[in-house]
C-alpha cells in the first residue's frame, strides 16, 4: 500500500517503522515556530558604536542571507509521521531526546 499513490510507502520518523493507511494507527505531527513577537532589543554595548553602526552590521548580517533562509528565522512548519507507539512517548514527552 502506498499512501501518497507515487510508490512511496510512508515510515515513522522517530523508529522507522512502515505506516499504512486507512486504520488509524499513526499520526501527523505538526509542528510550526514562530520567533518571539516583539521588537529587537538593542543594548548599550549594540549602540556603543552609534545607531547607524548598528544598523549597518545588522544589514550586513542580513545581506548573505537569501529569503528562504530569512523567512525561516522568523516561522517554520514541519510535518512528521509517528506510529502509535511513538506518538504515544512522544506526547509523554515531546523535549524527550529518546
Ligand atoms: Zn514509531
Amino acid at each position: 500500500m502506498t499512501p501518497d499513490g507515487h510508490g512511496t510507502p510512508l515510515h515513522c520518523g522517530r523508529c522507522g517503522a512502515e505506516l499504512r493507511p486507512g486504520r488509524g494507527e499513526w499520526y501527523v505531527v505538526e509542528i510550526r515556530t514562530v520567533v518571539e513577537p516583539g521588537p529587537p532589543v538593542f543594548t548599550e554595548e549594540d549602540l556603543a558604536g552609534g545607531t547607524e553602526a548598528a544598523i549597518s552590521e545588522l544589514l550586513g548580517r542580513l545581506r548573505g542571507m537569501t529569503e528562504a533562509q530569512l523567512r525561516s528565522q522568523v516561522y517554520t512548519r514541519k510535518l512528521h509521521t509517528l506510529c502509535a507507539g511513538c506518538h504515544a512517548r512522544w506526547t509523554a514527552d515531546p523535549f524527550s531526546a529518546d
